[in-house]
């Protein structure tokens, strides 16, 4: 449905040096899917957005929309924003104030298909406003909406056209906690049951996990990772996207050997089976990357022998409700493991790690 080759976006100006903000970016999206671009505040999520929807002209590149290219950086293709017709949700969303709820959604079929009949236009709208929950609020003023509300609004209005793509540029960032969490159920559910192609930018990182088939992890302008929301979280690449997805241990090693799985890792708490899929040389010093609840812990040595065994000493524990934390030193290097509360070892007591292979990534 959506393919960007190649595309790269330098910001010139006279003032200040050049800016490259969209580096070599490439990535496709299939019909139907969520696609999210994720990455911290500045790492070109929103210029790579901007440049699919037409607002921004990227330095080179190939942007092709069904089978339509809409910008070629080599043969100066440009179609204009409006040509493109996707739909659009930008972080300052504007809903106008002067209409009613039912007016704000139905305003760009008014002004784009003018022969639509009156019943065809209140059918549309209405369904796009049930769709968001907000059906029974039609005839209010716009005005008279919450944050939440509007923000729904915004994307009943710009799902009305029914556009092949949509462009969503940190739609929730607005909302309070509770109700961007509500949001997203709402938002997974009816980019689902429409199955429009959407590209969602976000620097939430629980946000990208709950709502994408896929995500692309940016940095620095380049995208640094492509997978579906397991494989970023199970298995992260480098450093930067174990860090920025949630916390990890990082643990330094040498490979000592294969091993069925994948390698062998001789570090500072001991040898780790560890997972990696292609070629290493023995010999090679690597960085890997445990998840804090993929250290499963045991007041007594586990049996299941598969599991890489450690052995450490409670330094801090932190009760969360759910979970407890506990901080664990091992030959000096303390490890972050979160379990069930079930687990009641004090502080300055022994306890034992379990470590699946497939959990331990070995990191580029
Ligand atoms: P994000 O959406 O991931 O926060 P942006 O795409 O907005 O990142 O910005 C990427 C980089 O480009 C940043 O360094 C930002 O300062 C710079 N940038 C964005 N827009 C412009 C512009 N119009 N002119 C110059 N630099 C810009
Ligand atoms: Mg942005």
């Amino acid at each position: 449905m959506l393919t960007i080759e190649n595309l790269s976006t330098v910001y010139q100006s006279p003032s200040a040096k050049p800016v490259l903000a969209a580096s070599d970016v490439n990535f496709s999206v299939p019909k139907g899917r969520l696609f999210t671009l994720l990455g911290p505040s500045g790492c070109g999520k929103t210029t790579t957005l901007r440049s699919i929807a037409g607002l921004e002209r990227p330095t080179t590149g190939v942007i092709t929309a069904g089978n339509r290219v809409v910008f070629s950086g080599d043969s100066k293709i440009f179609i204009a924003p409006n040509r493109r017709q996707f739909g659009m949700v930008f972080q300052s969303y504007a809903i106008w104030p002067h209409m009613s709820v039912f007016e704000n959604a139905a305003f760009p079929l008014r002004v784009r298909s003018k022969r639509l009949p009156e019943k065809e236009i209140k059918d549309k709208v209405m369904k796009m406003l049930a769709a968001v929950s907000l059906d029974h609020l039609a005839e209010r003023q716009a005005t008279q909406l919450s944050g939440g509300q509007q923000q729904r609004l915004a994307l009943a209005r710009a799902l009305v056209m029914e556009p092949e793509l949509l462009l969503l540029d940190e739609p929730l960032s607005n909302l309070d906690a509770k109700l961007r969490e509500k949001m997203r159920f709402e938002l997974k559910k009816i980019q689902r049951e429409l199955g429009i192609t959407t590209i969602y930018v976000t620097h939430d990182q629980s946000e990208a996990l709950a709502l994408s088939h896929e995500i692309a992890v940016m940095n620095q302008g380049k995208i640094v990772q492509i997978g579906s929301p397991r494989d970023i979280y199970e298995r992260p690449k480098t450093a930067f996207v174990a860090d920025f997805i949630g916390s990890t241990n990082f643990i330094e090693g040498v490979i000592r050997d294969r091993s069925d799985h994948g390698y062998i890792v001789d570090s500072a708490i001991g040898s780790l089976a560890a997972d990696r899929k292609d070629d290493l040389t023995v010999g090679t010093a690597v960085s890997m990357s445990i998840r804090p609840e993929d250290l499963r812990l045991s007041e007594t040595p586990p049996t299941d022998t598969n599991h890489t065994v450690i052995q450490g000493t409670v330094s801090a524990k932190v009760f969360l409700g759910e979970c407890i934390d506990f901080k664990i030193m091992v030959n000096e290097v303390e490890l972050l493991a979160r379990c069930h509360p079930s687990i009641r070892t004090p502080v300055g007591g022994t306890i034992y790690m379990s470590v699946d292979p497939l959990k331990c990534a070995i990191l580029n």
